[in-house]
Order: C-alpha cells, then sequence, then structure tokens
C-alpha cells in the first residue's frame, strides 16, 4: 500500500497585500491544509480554520475584522466536509502535525477528537506563554483542546519510514515546522508559513511580527532540501490552488 497525500482548501484568508508580502492594497488567499494518508494511518499537517467560523458573526472572526482582516468559508470548505469527501471519519485522523499555532493552521483541531497533536516543543512553550503567545497571536481557545500531545525538538520521522519527517522551520513563529512528504504523488515540500508564496523565496518580505533572521535561515535550508523532483507548496499561495492545483483534492 503506498502513501498518499491530498490537499485541500479551508477558506480564503483576506487581508492587506502587505500583510502577506504581496503588491495588491487587499489580497485573497487560501487556507489549505494536507491529508497524508500512510498505512500505519492518517496524519493531517494543518487543519484549517474552525468549522464555527461559516458563521460570520463568529467572535475572533469580528475581531479579525476591526483590524482589516477576514476569512470567508463555506460549509462545502470545512475540514469535516473535505475529510468526508475523501470517505474518511475525522474520528479516524491519527496525526494531527500543526505547522505553528496560528488560528488559520489549527482552527479544524476541535473536529478531530483522536488525533495526536505532533508539534515543535518551542511552539507549544510560546503558546502557553503570555509575551510570546501575544506577540505572535497564539490563541489556546483554538489548540489547548485536551488532545495528546507529542513535544518534538528539531527533526521528526513521524512513521519512522521517512514518507513524512518534520523538519524544523523557525521564524514566522518560535517553533514553526514543515513537512517533508514522499508519497505516490512525489517528492513535496509544505513549507507552511515559513514561506507565504513562490514570491517571498526571491522577495524575503516576511510578516513584521516574525523573528527575519530565523527565517531567512529556515528558507533557506528548506532551499537546500530540494532536490531537482521536489515539489514547494507555499502556506497562502493562490497560484497554487487555482483550476489546477498543486495536489490533488477530494472530489465533491
Ligand atoms: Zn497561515
Amino acid at each position: 500500500m503506498t502513501v498518499r497525500l491530498f490537499g485541500c482548501v479551508c477558506g480564503q484568508f483576506h487581508s492587506s497585500g502587505a500583510g502577506m508580502g504581496m503588491d495588491a492594497e487587499r489580497v485573497s488567499v487560501p487556507i489549505p491544509f494536507y491529508v497524508i494518508d500512510h498505512p500505519d494511518g492518517l496524519a493531517l499537517f494543518d487543519c484549517g480554520v474552525p468549522a464555527t467560523m461559516c458563521d460570520r458573526d463568529e467572535s475572533y472572526l469580528v475581531a479579525l475584522r476591526t483590524q482589516g482582516m477576514d476569512v470567508s468559508l463555506t460549509p462545502e470548505e470545512t475540514l469535516t466536509a473535505h475529510l468526508h469527501r475523501l470517505d474518511i471519519d475525522p474520528a479516524r485522523v491519527r496525526y494531527a502535525v500543526l505547522s505553528h499555532l496560528h488560528f488559520d493552521h489549527v482552527g479544524g483541531l476541535r473536529e478531530l477528537p483522536n488525533a495526536t497533536v505532533v508539534v515543535q516543543r518551542a511552539e507549544w512553550t510560546a503558546g502557553f506563554e503570555r509575551e510570546a503567545s501575544q506577540h505572535y497571536g497564539l490563541r489556546k481557545r483554538f489548540f489547548d483542546l485536551g488532545h495528546e500531545v507529542r513535544l518534538i525538538d528539531g527533526e521528526h520521522d513521524l512513521f519512522g519510514d521517512g514518507a513524512a519527517v518534520c523538519i524544523p522551520s523557525y521564524g514566522h513563529t518560535p517553533g514553526h515546522q514543515s513537512l517533508r512528504v514522499r508519497s505516490g504523488q512525489g517528492d513535496h515540500l509544505l513549507v507552511g508559513d515559513a514561506c507565504y508564496h513562490q514570491g517571498v523565496v526571491e522577495s524575503r518580505r516576511f510578516p513584521a511580527t516574525a523573528d527575519h533572521d530565523a527565517m531567512n535561515q529556515s528558507l533557506d535550508h528548506l532551499l537546500a532540501l530540494r532536490s531537482a523532483e521536489t515539489v514547494m507548496v507555499f502556506g497562502h499561495d493562490p497560484a497554487q490552488w487555482g483550476p489546477s492545483p498543486v495536489l490533488p483534492a477530494a472530489r465533491g
């Protein structure tokens, strides 16, 4: 049995272009998460925004709008809806590997009752520190939900066979990580918010709150890990999720 990798888009994030390292005044970018179907269990890399954000009056959305940001999410785009289209019962998901603790990467955790959260220790620790969590915008209400948590330090081979390897890529947040996946779909480097989109590889326009030295180092490291066959999948790149998405998705 081979390993299969799927990409799903869980709504759109709307913000100023500057906030996403883009030139346009306002931009809308996809919020992807990934499903790794491995013989030893199902793993997700990130889990999108919470299904409760289908409601325009959800309290965090209301707060985001006061800061010039917004999320749009339809019932067909929730994590649970994507998993159902892939014929996956969310209760069967074994691992939720989190790139970092921002709401648009951990929001679907509440829909995964039996998953073990796999996160860098530096990220989880920051999530519970007052100053760091405020600076980086890490909100416990989205991730501190009583899941079993596996804290890792640096590289971590999730299944022990090289199919899914966590790669530390700190800087966007204190313990951000990426995931290298070797599957029937080829070699993918899911970089998360270590790089929002292709343009940032050159421009190095990183978010204001991030540690820019660390982000530069992390991105250089990720770029060096690529082979000729590796496809780099960025954190929020509209060009990768258009009519011909970079990864196969669940069919409706
Ligand atoms: Zn993000």
